[in-house]
């Protein structure tokens, strides 16, 4: 979400991240679900998606831990996040510098991640007006 730049894995599923997106940028808050989610819904109506894969649910915990430690709390699945603009640099701060990507080892996305929050987030879809 923090490095979304309008890039995924087919034109439906982009299309379908750029309005959660702009539901975000507009001020919902997020609940966080355990396993596919509005996100992967156009993933889901291919063939074989990998979203229930184990290396999916093992990189969904792994990002739970990292954020709930980030944010100092113990996230559950069915918390609420609402993302303010503090905490949106927060978390591209943290990204960053390392300490929430514990999920990303081995992940197809690692260089443009890594390439859009070196560049100080440039194109990122996601951004706050407050
Ligand atoms: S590298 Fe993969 S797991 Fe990490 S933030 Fe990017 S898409 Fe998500």
């Amino acid at each position: 979400m923090l490095t979304y730049v309008g890039k995924g894995y087919s034109q439906a599923f982009i299309d379908n991240y750029d309005r959660v997106i702009a539901r975000l940028a507009a001020g919902e808050e997020i609940i966080i679900g355990q396993g596919p989610d509005e996100i992967c819904q156009p993933l889901l109506e291919t063939a074989d998606p990998h979203c229930h894969n184990d290396s999916v649910v093992e990189r969904d915990a792994q990002a739970l831990h990292d954020v709930g430690k980030l944010l100092g709390q113990s996230l559950q699945f069915g918390d609420r996040i609402k993302i303010s603009l503090p905490t949106l640099e927060h978390l591209r701060h943290a990204f960053v510098g390392g300490m929430t990507r514990s999920a990303c080892a081995g992940c197809e996305w690692f260089d443009l991640c890594t390439a859009v929050s070196t560049g100080g987030y440039n194109g990122a879809k996601l951004y706050i007006v407050e």
